[in-house]
């Protein structure tokens, strides 16, 4: 059974097309990894893959920008998507995906994956 919230979502998008997507009722979000580590943040119709970035590293302790736990430098990398043409944004998220998932609020995720499509 699903969610009221979904279901008036969907009513939404079907009779509103035009609705701009951050007035559309929080839908279901997926945040995952896949097998080649890229990062998945998805409330369909809407997504955003970002991939992991190899970087020199550093000790100081970072703050995911997902779930926003404090964490050391090694639990945490960068990822980014493409913005345009050739710019890419970056941000710091925890590498344990599904424990992040389990902190990050679904408001800040969709906050990034709205910012990603309005930027693009
Ligand atoms: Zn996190």
């Amino acid at each position: 059974m699903e969610e009221p919230t979904f279901d008036l979502r969907r009513l939404i998008l079907e009779l509103f097309p035009g609705t701009p997507p951050e007035l559309w009722p929080l839908g279901e979000l997926h945040y995952f990894r896949d097998a080649e580590r890229r990062v998945w943040i998805e409330e369909e119709p809407l997504r955003l893959v970002m991939e992991p970035i190899e970087e020199g590293g550093g000790r100081a302790p970072a703050v995911c920008e997902l779930c926003h736990r404090h964490l050391s430098r090694s639990a945490v990398e960068f990822v980014r998507y493409q913005v345009g043409e050739r710019h890419f944004r970056y941000l710091c998220i925890c590498k344990e995906t599904q424990e992040c998932a389990r902190y990050a609020l679904p408001h800040r995720l969709r906050e990034v994956l709205l910012r990603s499509i309005i930027s693009s």
